[in-house]
């Protein structure tokens, strides 16, 4: 177990933040607790959050690799990520490659449609208004963030859609559609935040179509955790996976 000085600065729905003796650098302790139907449901399901770390710190690394900035730096413990400490931008950046989940409730799309180019949507992160969708008007007349940061984020968001399309594709794996945060570093620079995992992401099998993500949860389904397991299978490499003896979390 690492340890590294700690203060509790925020406690999320499946996350805690920790401050730590660094200001630049914050502590994010992944936890068991999932929540769906804006947390009309939850539970707390064993090894979910380090799996989602693991899969957060795999896919945010091969993004470093591929030229996008995130906040990540090094995973400290099996479901504890050391990450650059971001100011948050209150967003959820959505990005849709396949219609499917609340697209199909709202619009007269089919289901499994392919949307080429991918849509792109901005919810406001906000539980007392329910995550209401906003455009660019609503977001800069509320202050949250400026055109050319919209369109910033666009551009990251497409480029990230790319690198992770196809590295799950070579992997047999979707990317249906999936959810993101950025927020600003020390020096205003837009940086990706906060995780990607199946919480935040829909991922199919590319034959079979099964979903390996939350929906099975939202579903009421069994085998969530199996499934977040079967992507961290997936997704690490047989060093990574020993490395995190990942059979035996
Ligand atoms: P939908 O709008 O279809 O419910 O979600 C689209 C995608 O964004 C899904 O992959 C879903 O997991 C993700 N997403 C949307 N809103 C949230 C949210 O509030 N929390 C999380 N964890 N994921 C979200």
């Amino acid at each position: 177990m690492n340890e590294i000085k700690r203060e509790l600065l925020y406690k999320g729905k499946a996350k805690d933040v920790y401050k730590t003796d660094n200001d630049d650098e914050v502590l994010i302790k992944f936890r068991d607790d999932i929540t769906a139907l804006d947390g009309g449901k939850k539970d707390t399901l064993s090894k979910k959050g380090a799996y989602n770390a693991l899969i957060s710190s795999k896919l945010f690394s091969v993004l470093e690799d591929n030229g996008v900035d995130t906040q990540f730096l090094n995973l400290v413990n099996v479901d504890e990520m050391l990450t650059k400490s971001l100011d948050m931008i209150p967003l959820e950046v959505i990005c849709r490659n396949i219609a499917a989940g609340s697209l199909l409730k709202k619009y007269p799309f089919e289901k499994n449609q392919e949307l080429v180019p991918p849509i792109i949507q901005f919810d406001y992160k906000n539980d007392e208004f329910h995550d209401p969708m906003l455009n660019d008007s609503i977001i800069i007349a509320l202050g949250i963030a400026t055109q050319d940061d919209l369109d910033n984020i666009r551009t990251i968001t497409l480029k990230i859609n790319e690198v992770l399309s196809n590295f799950l594709k070579e992997r047999g794996l979707l990317l249906v559609d999936f959810k993101l945060e950025f927020g600003f570093d020390k020096d205003s620079n837009i940086v990706l935040g906060d995780e990607i995992s199946p919480d935040t992401t829909r991922l199919w099998d590319a034959d079979t179509l099964d979903n390996f993500d939350k929906d099975i949860y939202r579903k009421g389904e069994d085998g969530v955790v199996d499934a977040y397991k079967k992507v961290v299978n997936i997704v690490l490499t047989s060093e990574e996976k020993d490395k995190w003896n990942v059979d035996n979390i």
